[in-house]
């Protein structure tokens, strides 16, 4: 058995691993073990749909130190007009570059593929190879960082959660890429974004929309990838920042607010005659929406129990089926929910999600608080946990604990300097765009509602529903 040791040993090397071992270093002079059961870093993205992409530009992806892509703006296809979206081979191939050409080169980080983590001992943390089943014993002088509390749920690695009869055709979200042959149909089963994405991807294809049929148990609030762009279109991004801000101030009531943040188009539904009752942060553009829309066979029974070779059993009712429709799962969950834990405990930090929905921002800021703040009690203030969002409602909770941060992090200039200066901050670059009469508009709607929006947030989440 090996025995080594090292200040930091980061179990998981998918995207916030990755991310806080960058930042980590960059800002200290401490070295990290890094473990990954998978035979390369980037996590689910090894596993994800062939036509995956980033929901997000690939500009404020990725780690600090190196820029996925080219911050080039796309000029043809559905993202034309939109920063480029990586899709999932280059953001493994990315990740690889990164561990390769700048964290081993750095002497201070050491990484293990094909291992699990197998939890502490009498003589320190125990990594098994999954190759040769040696243990290694890691003697750990800081922390451990769990950068797999919020591991991701995909199609190709989850078991659908409903009976499947012998003979019934399913297929993960994966396999339709594999299909020889045509179907007289395609039903896709879930109401999330990888569900969006199979339907985008068919109709894109040449499926007629009359032949899919969407098994949508819940309808999504959604985000508008125009409100997500950064750099060159950092004005509209702060606009969306401050509509949100002012319907977050100015909200009677919860139903009055999902109205407001409507009207401005800060979310988006799929359908209008159906109010959403969730919300995960997945984004659309505009062209994707209305595509979407022209699926009007879209049922709504509840979740699948049952799919048997002729009918498909859902929670309130059933349906027929047939052994040639291709019936396609895309039911796993995504972003782990689970509840919040203090990010930085004595031995121990555990990634999540800070400011809403930017995982790999999230994890560089915590490894710059790590190795930049005197103590845990005031790293904490700076670094709350802000569960994933998952009912609609949820959006109240993870808006008032993100801006309750973001005023936290006005008031220190060394975390104000460190936004400035990193790239997976999608708000950064500000100070270029002053003479911009959208950004002036948009810093002075700010500068009205900041104070009053987390207040009344706080008030709408204290009213019985
Ligand atoms: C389709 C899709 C699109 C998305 N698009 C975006 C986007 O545009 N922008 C965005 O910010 N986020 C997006 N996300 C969210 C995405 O989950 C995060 O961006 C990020 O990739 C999550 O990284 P992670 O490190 O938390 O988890 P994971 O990628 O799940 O990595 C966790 C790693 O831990 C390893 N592991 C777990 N347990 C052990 C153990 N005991 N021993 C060893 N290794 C272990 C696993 O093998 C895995 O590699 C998307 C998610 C999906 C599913």
């Amino acid at each position: 058995m090996t025995v080594i040791e090292t200040d930091y040993l980061v179990v998981g090397a998918g995207a916030t691993g990755m991310a806080f071992t960058d930042s980590l270093i960059a800002e200290s002079d401490a070295d990290v073990v890094m473990v990954d059961r998978r035979h390369r870093p980037g996590g689910h993205w090894n596993d994800a749909y062939p036509f995956v992409r980033l929901h997000q530009p690939s500009a404020f992806y990725g780690v600090n130190s190196c820029v996925l892509g080219t911050d080039a703006i796309d000029e043809v296809g559905p993202n034309a007009g939109f920063y480029h979206r990586a899709t999932a081979a280059e953001i493994c191939a990315y990740f690889s570059r990164v561990l390769e050409e700048h964290l081993l080169p750095s002497g201070r980080v050491c990484s293990f593929a094909m291992s699990d983590y197998a939890g502490d001992g009498a003589g320190g943390h125990r990594l098994v190879s999954r190759l040769t089943g040696d243990t290694t014993t890691v003697r750990v002088r800081r922390r451990l960082v769990d950068a797999t509390y919020q591991e991701t749920g995909i199609p190709s690695t989850h078991v659908p959660p409903f009976d499947i009869d012998p003979g019934a055709r399913l297929i993960p979200v994966n396999g339709l890429v594999d299909l020889t042959e045509p179907a007289s149909g395609y039903t896709i089963i879930g109401g999330g974004k990888t569900a969006m994405d199979a339907c985008t991807w068919l109709l894109d294809s040449g499926v007629p929309a009359d032949a899919i049929r969407w098994i949508r148990p819940r309808d999504a609030w959604l985000l508008d990838r125009a409100y997500s762009q950064p750099l060159d279109a950092l004005p509209t991004l702060l606009e969306g920042v401050s509509l949100n801000l002012a319907s977050a101030a100015e909200a009677h009531d919860v139903d009055d607010l999902f109205r407001r943040l409507e009207d401005c188009g800060q979310l988006l539904r799929l359908d209008p005659a159906v109010e959403p009752t969730m919300y995960r942060c997945a984004t659309v553009s505009r062209p994707e929406l209305e595509s979407l829309r022209t699926i009007e066979n879209v049922v709504r029974r509840g979740r699948v129990v049952c799919l048997g070779v002729d009918e498909i059993v859902m929670e309130e009712g059933s349906i027929p089926t047939d052994v040639n429709q291709v019936h396609v799962d895309c039911s796993a969950s995504g972003l782990r929910i689970g509840p919040g834990r203090p990010i930085f405990e004595p031995d121990r930090i555990t990634l999540q999600q800070v400011r809403t929905c930017q995982p790999t921002f999230n994890a560089a800021l915590v490894a710059f608080v790590e190795a930049t703040v005197a103590d845990d009690a005031a790293r904490n203030r700076l670094c709350p946990p802000n569960p994933y969002p998952t009912a609609a409602t949820d959006w109240i909770r993870a808006t008032a604990t993100s801006q309750r941060a973001e005023t936290m992090w006005m008031a220190d200039p060394d975390v104000m300097a460190w936004l400035q200066r990193s790239r997976l901050n999608a708000a950064r670059g500000i100070g270029d765009h002053l003479d911009d009469p959208r950004m002036q508009s948009a810093l002075a709607r700010f500068g009205t509602n900041a104070a009053t929006s987390v207040p009344n947030l706080e008030r709408l989440l204290a009213a019985p529903a």
